[in-house]
C-alpha cells in the first residue's frame, strides 16, 4: 500500500484532523515483478545459444582447427543456434509490437477461408517433412470476423505448425471452419499426437512455458507462440478453448 497522510482543517475549528488515503499498489507491484521476470527469462533463453556459438567458436580456433570433418558439423550446429536466436528475437518483437498496439481494435473484415488456406500453403514444407496431412474442412460461403489479416494469419500458423509439431508424425491434422447461424465462429485444429496432460494445459499461454512430456526440448520453439496467440486473440475479443486427451490427441478451438 502507499499510505498518504494530508493535514487538514473543518469550518475553522481548532482540532487538527487528517485525511489518511491507503492505496493498493499490489496489482501493479505484480505487473512490475512479472516484467523484470521476463526480461530474466527472455535473457536467458538468449544466453544459451550465444553461449554454445561462443563455445564452438572457440573449439573451432583451438582443437579443431585442422579438422574439416568437425568443422562442417559445428557449423551446422552453430547455423541452428543463429537461427533458434532470431526465432526469439522475432517473438520478443511481436508480443512488444502487440502491447503497443494493445488499445488499438482490429477493424478490418477477414474472410477466415482464405486465410486458413493460405497458412496450410505456407506450412506445406513442414507439412511434408513431418509426413503430415493437412485436412481443411470449410463451408463454401465466406466467415468472416472483425479483425487484422495478419495477425490472425500468425494466430493460425502458431496453431497449425505446433499441431504439426506435437502432433503423430505420419498422421492427420484436420481444420474445421464453422459458422452456425446465430452461433459463433469457431476454427477448430485437432491433432493425433500424445495430448498435454491436463495439469499443464491451463498454464500452455505463460511466456516460454513448454511442457516436456510432450518432448518439446527436441522440437524447434521458444515457447512464445501460444503467448503471442493468446494476446492476439484477446484484442480480438476471441477465446481459445484446448480440449486434449492422453494418447487421443488434442483440440485448439479459436472462438470469435
Ligand atoms: P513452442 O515454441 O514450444 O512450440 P508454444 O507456446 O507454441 O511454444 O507451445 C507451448 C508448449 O505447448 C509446446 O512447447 C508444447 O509442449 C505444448 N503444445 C503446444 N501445442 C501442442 C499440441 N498440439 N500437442 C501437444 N503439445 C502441444
Amino acid at each position: 500500500y502507499i499510505v498518504r497522510i494530508a493535514p487538514m482543517r473543518l469550518g475553522g475549528g481548532t482540532e487538527d484532523l487528517f485525511l489518511v488515503s491507503f492505496k493498493d499498489i499490489s496489482e501493479l507491484r505484480r505487473i512490475d515483478r512479472m516484467r523484470s521476470d521476463f526480461v530474466a527469462n527472455a535473457s536467458h533463453e538468449l544466453r544459451t545459444p550465444l553461449a554454445s556459438l561462443r563455445g564452438f567458436i572457440e573449439t573451432m580456433q583451438g582443437p579443431a582447427r585442422n579438422d574439416p570433418k568437425a568443422q562442417e558439423r559445428f557449423l551446422g550446429i552453430m547455423l541452428d543456434q543463429a537461427n533458434r536466436m532470431s526465432r526469439l528475437v522475432d517473438d520478443l518483437l511481436s508480443l512488444s509490437r502487440l502491447e503497443l498496439k494493445a488499445h488499438i481494435a482490429p477493424d478490418q473484415m477477414v474472410d477466415l477461408v482464405p486465410v486458413i488456406g493460405h497458412v496450410r500453403d505456407s506450412l506445406a514444407p513442414l507439412a511434408s517433412e513431418l509426413h503430415v496431412e493437412i485436412r481443411l474442412h470449410v463451408p463454401e460461403e465466406k466467415v468472416e470476423v472483425l479483425g487484422d489479416r495478419d495477425e490472425l494469419v500468425q494466430v493460425f500458423e502458431n496453431l497449425i505448425e505446433n499441431a504439426c509439431k506435437y502432433g503423430q508424425e505420419g498422421e492427420v491434422v484436420d481444420i474445421y471452419v464453422r459458422n452456425p447461424a446465430g452461433g459463433s465462429v469457431e476454427v477448430s485444429i485437432v491433432d493425433h499426437g500424445p495430448g498435454i496432460p491436463a495439469e499443464h494445459v491451463p498454464r500452455l499461454t505463460e511466456r516460454f512455458y513448454r511442457v516436456s512430456v510432450t518432448d518439446s526440448r527436441s522440437k524447434k520453439g521458444t515457447g512464445l507462440g501460444l503467448a503471442i496467440v493468446k494476446h492476439i486473440l484477446t484484442r480480438h475479443r476471441a477465446r481459445l478453448v484446448v480440449k486434449s486427451e492422453i494418447d487421443q490427441g488434442t483440440e485448439f478451438t479459436v472462438r470469435f
